[in-house]
């Protein structure tokens, strides 16, 4: 059971005091509460654990001070979205806002392949104002006899360069314990010149001890990625399991799901799901059409398919945006078919920004 206060409450721990009283009088439920601090509004729930069945939703209605009381079964008691009111809370990461107010690009390397290819790539962002970019390096391939990325070998000069080109947030997956302590390692020898969002690869979204070691630190937001052989809601509870550990900081990203329906795209474009996401949790929705395409031909009317679903994604409210770029796709070491090149980079933005524009006049005020 989940009692919500009313939004920005100066009587919070009041409140909260008068609910745990009352709960208090249920043998076995325990209470615990959360702050959740949107854009516009801080938020304060007292969740109730145990054997809830027997307790009357009356019995917390009638404090002052309470807006809603909601039956909840176990799962997305953290992500879920338990009142269609409730704003998406999001989070601010190294100066970064991530929720629904806005769209961040995260535009970069696959994978990272060399100094220079990192070099070029960020000082493309740098020059149209983007802080945020994605840059591999552990990758989990299909085949063993794939390049697996540069690991740790490569950490040093992405950070550096990072700091060089004002980036503050790179996401970057990570299969492994050692892989967080290898990136934390290499942000402090580099002097913390940027941040990390941790990518949780769509291979290891049922891969519960990763979930839960991304859960248990706080120090970096999580960038989870759908699974893509799961159904929707063994994707969410994967965020669940990271929010219950104690990192409530994460994004859900839609990539595709595997099929060969979705030929001739790599996979079908799962896109129609960015408002269903949106009304079941509270996450920020984060979309990315490199790895749902998986090639960066063009339609009749010159636009990628890439932007397309882009656009798609956009237009249905994600408010981020995962995509491959490569100074030069033909030499990259990994996804170079459905790299964009870094002459795409301002159209591309354009586009968003016009998408977004379009979106921001068709939803109705919350
Ligand atoms: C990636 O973003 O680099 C990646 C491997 O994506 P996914 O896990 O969605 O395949
Ligand atoms: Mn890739």
């Amino acid at each position: 059971m989940i009692i919500m206060l009313e939004p920005d409450s100066a009587r919070r721990d009041a409140i909260v005091e008068a609910i745990v009283k009352v709960a208090e009088r249920y043998p076995g439920i325990a209470a615990k509460s959360y702050e959740f601090t949107g854009a516009r509004h801080s938020f304060t729930e007292v969740h109730l654990v145990g054997p809830t069945a027997g307790v009357p939703t009356a019995a917390f209605e009638s404090l002052p001070g309470v807006s809603r009381v909601v039956r909840v079964s176990t799962r997305y008691r953290l992500i879920g979205r338990h009142d269609p009111r409730t704003e998406t809370v999001g989070f601010t990461y190294n100066g970064v806002r991530f929720d629904d107010a806005a769209v961040l690009v995260f535009a970069g390397l696959c994978a990272v392949d060399s100094p220079e290819s990192v070099d070029a790539m960020m000082a493309a962002l740098a020059r149209e104002g983007v802080v945020t970019t994605r840059m591999g390096a552990y990758k989990p391939r299909t085949s063993p006899y794939d390049f697996q990325g540069l690991g740790k070998a490569c950490l040093p000069y992405v950070f550096e360069l990072a700091g060089k080109h004002g980036i503050r947030v790179v996401a970057m997956e990570v299969t492994d314990a050692r892989h967080v302590d290898e990136i934390t390692r290499a942000l402090a020898a580099a002097g913390d010149p940027t941040g990390v969002m941790l990518q949780v690869g769509t291979r290891n979204a049922q891969n519960f001890e990763l979930l839960k070691l991304v859960g248990q630190q706080q120090r970096f937001p999580v960038l989870f990625k759908r699974g893509m052989g799961i159904t929707l809601e063994e994707s969410l509870n994967a965020c669940e399991y990271i929010a219950s550990e104690g990192n409530p900081n994460v994004v859900f990203c839609l990539r595709g799901v595997k099929t060969h329906l979705g030929d001739p795209h790599r996979n079908l474009v799962d896109f129609a799901h960015v408002p269903v996401v949106r009304r079941q949790t509270r996450l920020p929705v984060c979309i990315d059409p490199s790895h749902s395409v998986g090639r960066a031909d063009a339609a009749p009317d010159g636009l990628s398919d890439i932007f397309h679903v882009t656009g798609q994604g956009l237009i249905a409210g994600a408010s981020m945006v995962l995509i491959d770029f490569h100074p030069r796709p033909e030499a990259a070491l990994c996804d170079g078919p459905q790299a964009l090149r870094l002459e795409q980079l301002p159209g591309f933005l354009a586009y968003v920004r016009t998408v977004r524009a379009a979106y921001e006049t068709l939803k109705t005020p919350g």
